[in-house]
């Protein structure tokens, strides 16, 4: 039994914290933490993200065991349990269009691309916590960190967040934000120059290094060795480097040893956001712009421009400059009017689960049941994994409903049966042509 209860040491604790650590660093790590209020014989801590929970026991161990107590076998009674992140509040808006450009340290960063305005969902939590925990912490957690995924779902802001905080909150460390073919412009110049040792100079003397866009190093032989020594020159002395990219690393045409090194740290996905989060994006960014939309208006938006952020973006562009220049209050007639031919056409209004288990049935001559049983018989389980592929790909609906369809599947089936294609469609020209004429079959 605890003499005093789990929750008054660690309000003893955070009071000492509030001493010994700055303002800042106490706002970002320690005031997110709260304690489970059902805590009885050990202290629970509930943290927004792990970066959050390593950071305290990595930083402050040794004060943690003078404030709670241990257990009979020495170790600290405290646990740990990580809390979805609440949706973001919008703050309030700053519109400045045009990048700050910080000419000592040549880089420029978007100022709207920030953590705040960036809307996390179930898609994106993972991928900007990691973003977030590396900007805490450059070089000391995760290094590389790899964020992966489609046109316009948030990799460059993610990017420009990073150098933001890093800028913010690490004034004296050394940062430089380009994209691959900046990179490369700058190589080629310097080549030109016979100035490559004040370029190697400089990168070698960065702290964090943020590069967008990486798969334009691709097929680029010259650059790529250059751009790999930079590389480890910095992952050696612990400096951080971020990259973005629109594939895996394992998906890109480089060379192994250049995969190898990305893939050294954490690689991290960003998906389409889901509908709840689409609207959370458009009304944010619509307060950001300084115009009211309802929700009922952003959620019929939301419903029909699905592919990527930055669509939805363009279309509420259009949306106010319409309803400024005509005086029109935004009702969903207005948004129908003028937006009409963004709209996506909703994949999942045409193929439905039954479609796609007839047509994988179909194609590998496997029975409907055989798809929805749990044979692991090779015959059968590839063409299942071809089909939950196909269902995550054409039906705009959650991973746990689709799998469900699958015989009670759960969703982690789905997803790496999602995964295992996705990865072979990019070595397997054959597979690729199988599963794109399924689709235009299903799709038309
Ligand atoms: P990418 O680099 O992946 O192609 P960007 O980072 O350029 O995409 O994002 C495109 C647009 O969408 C930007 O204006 C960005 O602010 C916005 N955006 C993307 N994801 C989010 C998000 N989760 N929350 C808020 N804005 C987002
Ligand atoms: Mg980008």
């Amino acid at each position: 039994m605890l003499t005093k209860t789990p929750k008054q040491c660690w309000e003893e604790f955070i009071q000492f914290m509030e001493d010994c650590c700055s303002a800042t660093e106490f706002q970002n790590w320690i005031a997110p933490i709260k304690v489970d209020p059902h805590s009885n014989d050990e202290l629970v801590l509930e943290v927004p993200n792990i970066f959050v929970q390593e950071y305290l026991l990595e930083n402050f161990q040794k004060h943690l065991e003078n404030f709670l107590p241990t257990k009979d076998n020495g170790k600290l009674a405290l646990s740990f349990v990580i809390t979805a992140p609440k949706k973001q509040v919008a703050l309030s808006p700053v519109i400045q269009p045009n990048p700050v450009v910080n000419e000592k340290q040549t880089f420029s960063l978007n100022s709207q691309y920030t953590f705040e305005h960036f809307i996390e969902g179930p898609t994106n939590q993972f991928v900007k916590s990691a973003a977030f925990g590396i900007a805490m912490r450059p070089g000391k957690s995760y290094n590389p960190l790899f964020i992966h995924g489609g046109v316009g779902l948030g990799k460059t802001h993610l990017l420009h967040a990073i150098g933001h905080y890093v800028k913010k909150n690490h004034k004296r460390q050394k940062i430089h934000c380009i994209t691959t073919e900046a990179f490369i412009n700058d190589l080629v110049d310097n080549l030109r120059n016979k100035s490559m040792d004040k370029m190697k100079r400089f990168y070698r003397n960065l702290d964090v290094l943020l590069v967008d866009d990486i798969q334009f190093l691709q097929s680029r032989l010259n650059f790529e060795e250059e751009f790999c020594n930079t590389f480890e020159a910095l992952i050696n002395q612990n400096k951080q480097i971020v990259i973005t990219s629109d594939k895996p690393p394992g998906q890109l045409k480089l060379s192994e040893r250049m995969i190898a090194r990305m893939e050294w740290g954490l690689v991290a996905n960003v998906g389409v956001p889901d509908l709840e989060t689409r609207v959370a994006i458009l009304q944010h960014k619509a307060e950001q712009k300084g115009i009211q939309i309802s929700h009922k208006v952003a959620f019929f938006i939301a419903e029909r421009i699905f592919h990527n952020v930055r669509q939805l973006e363009g279309a509420l562009n259009r949306l106010t400059a319409f309803s400024r220049m005509m005086g029109l209050e935004v009702t969903e007639e207005v948004v129908e009017n003028t937006l009409s031919e963004l709209f996506q056409k909703a994949p999942n209004r045409r193929v439905s689960i039954d479609n796609i288990l007839k047509s994988v049935s179909i194609m590998f001559g496997v029975g409907v049941k055989d798809l929805q049983g749990a044979s692991r018989a090779k015959n059968i389980a590839f063409p299942r994994q071809v089909a939950m592929y196909l269902a995550k790909e054409l039906i705009n609906d959650s991973l746990k409903k689709l799998a469900a369809a699958f015989g009670g599947k759960t969703h982690s089936t789905l997803f790496h049966a999602w995964k295992k294609i996705s990865n072979q469609i990019a070595s397997d020209e054959m597979l690729r042509r199988q599963i794109q004429m399924a689709r235009r079959n299903l799709e038309n």
